[in-house]
């Protein structure tokens, strides 16, 4: 018997058993794969949504803590595991963006530095690697990166030294309910009991409490594709008509992604390689040199509107659901979980918990 049983190794389980366990819970974590193996492992790593001005409150809420909370975070991570998660502040460059004003108006509602950069030279002395086709766009100095293998890496490493309980290969099959009170999960093999269960499967979390209490998260499906550069050759994320590229530190320059509704198939085409790979020479010409190392596809945790469940289920007590984060994992994890741990312990939430509710986010 535990306090807290996690369902799902991705970096919003991990994170969040990683808190609970930090704040004295007792805390088991079971994941279906290897940890962090799926959408967690695959993603970009920037540390802002993709025009940000397009997105809720909710969803900025969120965003903006993390954004403060990473730095101390990825310390953390580093002493404890040794791993360094390669938090870059590489800055985020939009190309002939059409929205100005409202991201500038965003820019003053939320304290964020957005400059509207109105030369072509200018453009380029923020990125030299950029096409000189590109005449104008947005510059956003403050966004920084992380790199997802290495994030999910320093977490198995802070699992490890922190003695969190935790299991892998191992597929929750059902979760045990009695008298309208969770009491823990089923898998192949045993039962496990813990007094609370939270509902951390990415793209799975529907299929998992289907059931027991409807939400509406569905797998979309992003691939990438990575170009093996040298460091230095391209600085800055760059994005463009909802294309981007991210360099690295040591030169692969990551290039995403496309947005496919296509259930829970991760094969990745020769149409999407050539859709990525066509438009990131575009922007940055000199890519057109370099081969492509690799490609790969995840599956995001779609919502409709990008706010992720971030509470407790209706209709069973000691549930709650931490899913539906979308294109957004990484750079509202901190602050979510953050929520999330509020709740399971019955603190004041930092922020308005109601965003994020059931009845909120459908
Ligand atoms: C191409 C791409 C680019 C992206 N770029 C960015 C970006 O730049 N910035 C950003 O913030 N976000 C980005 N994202 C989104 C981000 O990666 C996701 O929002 C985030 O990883 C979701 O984390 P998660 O833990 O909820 O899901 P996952 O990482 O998918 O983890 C869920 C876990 O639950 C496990 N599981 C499922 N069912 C069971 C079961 N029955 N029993 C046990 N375990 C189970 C799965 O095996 C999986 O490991 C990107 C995603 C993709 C695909």
């Amino acid at each position: 018997m535990c306090d807290c049983i996690v369902i799902g190794g991705g970096v919003i389980g991990l994170l969040t058993a990683r808190e609970l366990h930090k704040s004295g819970v007792d805390v088991l974590l079971i994941e279906r794969g290897p940890l962090g193996g799926e959408s967690s492992w695959a993603g970009g790593g920037i540390i802002s949504p993709l025009y940000p001005w397009r997105y809720s409150d909710a969803v900025n809420t969120l965003a903006q803590t993390s954004k403060i909370l990473y730095p101390d975070l990825v310390t953390q991570l580093m002493d404890e595991s040794g791993v360094d998660c390669e938090l870059l502040s590489s800055g985020l460059l939009i190309a002939d963006e059409a929205e100005i004003e409202k991201a500038l108006s965003w820019s003053k509602q939320w304290s964020v530095d957005i400059q509207h950069i109105t030369e072509q030279q200018a453009f380029q002395t923020i990125e030299p690697a950029v096409s000189s086709e590109v005449k104008q766009g947005l510059w956003m100095p403050d966004i920084k990166q992380v790199r997802n293998p290495k994030i999910v890496n320093a977490l198995k490493g802070s699992f490890e030294f922190l003695r969190i309980a935790c299991l892998e290969h191992t597929p929750v099959l059902d979760i045990i309910i009695q008298s309208g009170q969770v009491t823990g999960v089923r898998t192949k093999d045993r039962e496990f009991s813990a007094e609370k269960v939270i509902v951390a499967g990415g793209a799975w979390s529907a299929g998992l409490i289907k059931g027991v209490q409807k939400i509406d998260v569905e797998p979309v499906k992003g691939q990438m594709i990575m170009f093996k550069g040298e460091p230095d050759l391209v600085h800055r994320i760059v994005l463009s008509q909802g294309y981007y590229i991210i360099p690295r530190r040591d030169g692969h320059v990551l290039a995403g992604s496309t947005l496919e509704k296509t259930g829970f198939d991760k094969t990745t085409t020769q149409n999407a390689l050539q859709e990525l790979r066509d438009n990131a020479v575009a922007l940055i010409p000199a890519l057109a040199d370099l081969a492509i190392e690799r490609q790969w596809a995840g599956l995001r945790p779609g919502t409709e509107n990008g706010i992720p469940y971030i509470c407790p289920a209706e209709e069973v007590r000691g549930l709650y659901v931490h899913a539906g984060h979308y294109r957004n994992g990484i750079v509202l994890g901190p602050a979510s979980v953050q929520l999330m741990v509020e709740l399971v312990l019955g603190k004041a939430p930092f922020c308005d918990a109601s965003l994020y509710t059931m009845a909120a986010t459908h």
